[in-house]
């Protein structure tokens, strides 16, 4: 045991809400065994990692009960504020994070993308949770299937929560975003979370928890850390558990053979991405120039240690030399190789000296293949220390940024560049003779996270989209225009999908509400209208109404689903109808010229207009008077079924479909199910009507006197 070894103590971990470290000593529980973990830039111990003597399956089960009991208790809504809470308590002390990131080797530029991307996915999940989930427990997929001719029995997709936990293991590279973009999917779905961080930078993680914790606001049971080791982590889980892996294939291969077969285990893992130079994208363009910046980037953020860094440049053959040169300069330009704590330092080095041993090992693998170095060194470079002095620095983890080159036919490339992944600041350079070689190389990676094109031309941008797609999870395509505003090739983005098809895992997390579908189950429910409004909180059509109290002169205190007001009949007339396109502008043939409107395939003669309809029934179903409803915002899923001519009638009947109070405001949203028929009860028109109601009669009243709602939420029906 060294000196520092005496006073550096064990890493916590949060279990059962409580902080939890192995007991010292000898023999069952003791910490001999702990990991030390070193500052990547000096060498010393920053903490020590052990969990000798861990209860998981106490964690488990508690996250089975007390996490899903008190996450059962919110509706999507309050689960999203709360994450935005969470967001705001990581804003305030993000200073924090930074600092002990660094001695991970993050500059505070890297930190943009760990902690600040982290924080994003917070604030992203927050503001989609309330926009795009109810207010409710549930979650309704696609439309009612009428399942039988009267009515009577119907069917619809449901998904609710999975029954367990989600065991997140998380790699290095990411301690915070990494965590963060499985915590507040599974958050919002209502599953509670045991984080498991690589041991790397698990001071990371343990830093961000115990923000999250001082909060007092995490609901009892859902988020659990584990410092360390997780042995017979998956003898514990089953059927309604979920693994969230990140890392590389040959661990998740590994764990995925261990998880039994109804645990859901998605995994993201290692990459080799490409990106391709357009072969308009010439030196001189635009394009050429953001292809050289973006490389640059690639190559020295996080040093490299990014699952959704370029691997592979794959550039047109007239182009490797300007390449060559014009990345030598910007990296001679911009690139300082130091300690993240000196000033000037822009990469920092890799996380460990195992690491950087990882990293220059593969970058041998990629030499021995017939790689040459173009730029770059595999020796120890200088760097800047921490006190601002230049020269080597043993005990540091650092390596230059590394461009490799390969020569010859591309078809005849050594598996070796599209197989080996240097987990750092290496990328490879190949060159292409055709765009659809172009494809054929990025396809040779095996299933990529995120291939980038530079071009403006929109020919090669649609041949490289056809033949490589099926290899990405996602596509940037950089032109002049969106140079300076692309989130970058590296960065996902919380509302897009991120993960992709075979070497890359085959998983799929963020993409907005899809990541949180990932932690429920999505169910066929079929009964009757009453027994689905009952499951879902949503009116079905043929369920039981009540036509009392005129429903706009009820508060959502004091409105149910199913609260109906059937209107009375109004006659329609040819004079209306030319009032109505007269005065509108609206003079389509179909409803001016009857023989015009005779000849077409859909209509009598001439009809009146979809939208006088509409208006009309809002004539018939309003009504008037201030009271509680405050504002319509909408209307959603209008369909015109049947023509009405001159001579008919028609008549609306509303009914409340959708109950959705907003937790922050005084008032929330109502859905209306509303029906157009004419005199024979033939369906003219269906459409939901959206608006704004006060949550009680007082508060329409003084909504009604001062306030102006914000922009309302989309709800979901
Ligand atoms: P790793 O060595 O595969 O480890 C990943 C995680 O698995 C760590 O938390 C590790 O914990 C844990 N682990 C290892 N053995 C385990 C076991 N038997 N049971 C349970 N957990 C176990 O990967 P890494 O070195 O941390 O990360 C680098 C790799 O991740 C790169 O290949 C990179 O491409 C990939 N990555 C992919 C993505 C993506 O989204 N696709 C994102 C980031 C990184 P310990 O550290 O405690 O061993």
């Amino acid at each position: 045991m060294t000196s520092d070894q005496t006073e550096v103590g064990i890493l916590p971990s949060y279990l059962c809400d409580r902080w939890w470290t192995p007991a010292l000593g000898q023999g069952e529980g003791a910490d001999g065994d702990a990991t030390d973990v070193l500052d990547a830039s000096t060498g010393e111990v920053v903490t020590r990692v052990s969990t000798a003597g861990v209860d998981l399956a106490g964690a488990i089960a508690y996250a089975r009960t007390t996490g899903q009991a008190s996450l059962g208790a919110l509706t999507f809504h309050q689960r999203a504020l709360l994450l935005k809470e969470f967001a705001l308590a990581l804003t305030g002390r993000k200073e924090e994070l930074y600092e002990l990131s660094k001695r991970a080797g993050a500059t505070v530029r890297d930190s943009l993308s760990d902690v600040d991307g982290g924080i994003g996915v917070l604030f992203t999940y927050s503001s989609k949770g309330r926009r795009e989930l109810p207010n409710a427990q549930v979650y309704l997929d696609g439309p009612v299937e009428p399942l039988s001719k009267d009515g009577s029995f119907l069917g619809r997709h449901v998904y609710t929560r999975l029954p367990g936990v989600a065991v997140q293991i998380n790699a290095f590279n990411f301690p915070m975003w990494g965590a963060l973009e499985k915590f507040a999917p599974a958050f919002l779905a209502g599953v509670p979370t045991i984080v498991k961080p690589a041991t790397p930078t698990a001071y990371v993680a343990e830093a961000w928890v115990r923000i999250l914790v001082d909060t007092g606001r995490l609901p009892a049971g859902s988020l659990q850390l584990v410092s360390g080791a997780v042995p017979g982590l998956f003898d514990h889980l089953g059927l309604g558990d979920l693994v969230g892996f990140t890392g590389s294939a040959a661990t998740a291969e590994r764990l995925r053979t261990q998880a039994a077969p109804g645990v859901r285990f998605t995994r993201e893992t290692d990459s080799i991405n490409a990106s391709v130079l357009g072969p308009d994208a010439v030196p001189g363009t635009p394009e050429f120039d953001a292809y050289v910046k973006q490389l640059m980037v690639e190559l020295t953020t996080k040093a490299g240690q990014k699952c959704t860094a370029i691997r592979r440049a794959i550039v047109p053959e007239a182009a490797v030399e300007p390449l060559i040169e014009a990345l030598r300069g910007k990296i001679a330009e911009r690139v300082v190789v130091g300690d993240p704590r000196a000033d000037g330092v822009t990469m920092g080095p890799v996380v460990s000296r195992a690491q950087r041993d990882e990293v220059l090992r593969a970058v041998g693998e990629l030499q021995a293949a017939g790689g040459r170095l173009l730029l770059g060194t595999t020796d120890a470079p200088d760097v800047t220390r921490a006190d601002g002095s230049i020269g080597p620095a043993p005990e540091g983890a650092f390596v230059a940024p590394i461009l490799v080159g390969f020569d010859g036919d591309p078809a005849a490339l050594p598996d070796a560049v599209h197989d080996v992944e240097a987990f750092g600041p290496v990328a490879s350079l190949l060159a292409y003779r055709t765009v659809e070689e172009a494809a054929d190389l990025v396809g040779r990676g095996g299933g990529s996270l995120v291939t980038s094109v530079a071009t403006s031309d929109p020919a090669v941008a649609t041949t490289l989209l056809a033949r490589t797609a099926a290899y990405n999870g996602r596509l940037l395509f950089l032109d002049r225009d969106d140079a300076r505003s692309s989130t970058g090739h590296g960065a996902p983005v919380p509302h897009l999908v991120h993960g992709g098809p075979g070497r890359a895992g085959g998983g799929e997390e963020l993409g907005g509400i899809r990541a949180v579908l990932h932690h429920m189950q999505r169910t066929a429910v079929q009964g009757s209208p009453a027994m689905l409004t009952a499951l879902t909180g949503v009116w079905h059509q043929g369920a039981a109404s009540r036509s009392d109290t005129h429903p706009f002169r009820k508060s959502l205190a004091e409105l149910a689903i199913g609260d109906q007001i059937a209107s009375p009949t109004r006659p329609v007339t040819l004079d209306d109808i030319e009032t109505f396109a007269n005065f509108t502008g609206d003079l389509f043939y179909a409803h001016m010229d009857e023989a015009a409107a005779a000849a077409n395939p859909f209509f009598p003669g001439r009809v009146a207009h979809g939208y006088l309809l509409v208006s009309w029934a809002a004539g018939l179903f309003v009504d008037p008077e201030p009271g509680p409803v405050l504002a319509n915002y909408g209307l959603e899923n209008l369909r015109f079924v049947t023509p009405v001519s001159p001579g008919d009638e028609i008549r609306v009947v509303l009914t409340a479909k959708q109950i959705t109070p907003r937790e922050t405001d005084e008032y929330g949203e109502v859905r209306w199910d509303a029906v157009i028929l004419n005199q024979d009860d033939d369906i003219v028109a269906t459409y939901d009507v959206l608006t704004l109601v006060a949550k009680t009669a007082e508060q329409a009243a003084s909504a009604a006197a001062s306030a102006v709602p914000s922009a309302p939420a989309r709800v979901d029906a």
